[in-house]
């Protein structure tokens, strides 16, 4: 089926059995349908990330009914203070300058000190996550001139993918579905797989849309490949990564200094590590980034240390070492036309050949020490390092540069329909395993190919995630009847 006709489909499925309250119409381009939710506090780094990318919007209504329009989204401070600095925002049509906090709920702002701290006089708008909790008791924002601060409540659950950990992971057993799926026949089963499948890349292709408006088509590209990169842990942290260090700011840059900052803002470029490197080439290298970075340390180094990005180093193997990933995002940006020329290229042969052409390309970048070493202290290693390996190239294709296509390149589904599957994570195996049973067989032919596997993922999130009565209530079971009849 063409892209993205299955997409409506798979949505007017969704709607049918979850119909939308409160006269939500889900309208907006993230808020088709909020799914699931996060029953645990979700890291406010992650708030702050989503809020800066424009995922929960630029229109609201505020605590007060007051129409809030966010004109400029500001930059983050990597000092103390508020969260985004030279901000701009439409209170009831009045322009005002100045800072924005982003708090996980607004009694944050009293319970950290925000309201005694001249620093942060400064605030126009407090956002805070209480945005569902309507009946809280009334909280108000003010400075420490006693002035009052508008306040914004934001529904975590209106962003793509909600953030945090789930209040319960489904049970990794085969689930009450799995009877009627296999009885569903193979034609009917292809058709509800390819609609969820065109429905995720079609949410994909939305978010990247609203960073896209939100900032720019390249700043989306270079978030979505910072993300991307960072796969599994780092996601978020390289996320704001390139939120800090946006790509119009690494442009002005020469090649060498865009490598320095990424590594410096990301705060790799520590004096000690250079006293303790004894490998003479990593010496080097270090050196040479250091060579550039002490311009730009004052102006880009985080300050205050909870501006300090949070790497996770634990659980990753050496061939991803977070640096590994700074390295191949630094590369990338200092071949930045070539990519995005590729990424934006409208295939004239066949769409098999886009995803060819960025496949060689992404799999033949180099770089004279990174080619070679783990991280910034390792000595050589014995055989040259991929610098993006195939794993991370599938994910790119898959989760940003289709999506980052598929709007404007419809006829890139065939191209996408033929990646093939990447290596089954936690959820896919659970989302197999309670859709078609231990039938390893069965698994294997239905998650063969990438788009089979966004399709379980997707169906798992929309259903297996929202329910809590270990399938007994799930409404899955009994609505496949009707995608059969339709
Ligand atoms: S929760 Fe629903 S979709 Fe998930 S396994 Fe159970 S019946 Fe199937």
């Amino acid at each position: 089926m063409q892209y993205p006709s299955a997409a409506s489909q798979y949505e007017d499925f969704l709607r049918a059995v979850f119909p939308p309250s409160n006269g939500e119409t889900g309208a907006g381009a993230l808020r088709e349908d909020a799914g699931p939710r996060a029953a645990e506090p979700v890291p406010e780094l992650e708030v702050q990330a989503r809020w800066f990318a424009g995922e929960f919007g630029r229109d609201f209504v505020g605590r007060d009914g007051e129409a809030v329009e966010i004109v400029q989204f500001g930059h983050w401070n990597r000092s103390a203070g508020p969260d985004f600095t030279e901000a701009v925002v439409k209170i009831d049509g009045v322009v005002r300058r100045g800072a924005i906090e982003v708090d996980l709920t607004a009694t944050d702002w009293e319970a950290h000190g925000h309201g005694a701290n001249p620093d942060y006089d400064e605030v126009v708008l407090h956002v805070h996550c209480d945005g569902r909790q309507a009946a809280a008791p009334r909280f108000f924002t003010r400075t420490s001139r006693h002035q009052a601060v508008a306040q914004l409540p934001i529904d975590l659950a209106a962003s793509d993918e909600p953030a945090g950990h789930w209040g319960h992971l489904p049970v990794a057993r085969r689930g009450r579905c799995a009877t009627p799926l296999r009885e569903m026949g193979e034609a009917a089963l292809e058709s509800l797989m390819t609609a969820a499948a065109q429905y995720r890349l079609r949410r994909k292709a939305r978010r990247h849309e609203v960073l896209a408006a939100t900032h720019s088509d390249g700043q989306a590209l270079l978030q979505g490949t910072a993300e991307a990169l960072g796969y599994r842990h780092n996601k978020l942290t390289m996320a704001v990564l390139a939120q800090r260090l946006s790509l119009a700011t690494l442009k002005r840059q020469a090649a060498p200094e865009r490598e320095a900052l990424l590594f410096g803002v990301a705060g790799f470029l520590d004096p000690e590590r250079f006293e303790n490197t004894a490998d003479p080439e990593a010496r080097h290298y270090l050196k040479s980034l250091w060579d550039h970075w002490w311009k730009h340390r004052a102006q880009h180094e985080p300050e205050a240390p909870h501006r300090r990005l949070p790497w996770r180093m634990a659980g990753t193997r050496p061939v991803n070492h977070p640096q590994r990933r700074v390295a191949a995002l630094a590369a990338l940006v200092n071949d930045w036309p070539a990519y995005a020329r590729l990424v934006g290229a409208r295939p004239t042969e066949s769409p098999e050949g886009w995803t060819r052409d960025l496949t060689a390309y992404l799999g033949q970048l180099k770089h004279a020490y990174w080619s070679r070493h783990y991280t910034l202290k390792a000595n050589p290693a014995p055989k040259p390092l991929a610098l993006i390996g195939k794993d991370r190239i599938q994910d790119l294709l898959g989760n940003v540069l289709f999506p980052a296509a598929i709007s404007s390149r419809p006829n890139l589904w065939a191209a996408y329909r033929l990646l093939p599957g990447s290596d089954m994570n936690e959820s896919l195996k659970r989302a197999a395993l309670r859709l078609f049973g231990p039938d390893s067989a069965r698994i294997a032919a239905a998650t063969r190919r990438y788009w089979q596997q966004q399709a379980l993922l997707q169906i798992y999130r929309d259903f297996c995630l929202r329910d809590g009565s270990d399938c007994a209530d799930c409404p899955f079971p009994e609505q496949l009847a009707q995608w059969r009849e339709g």
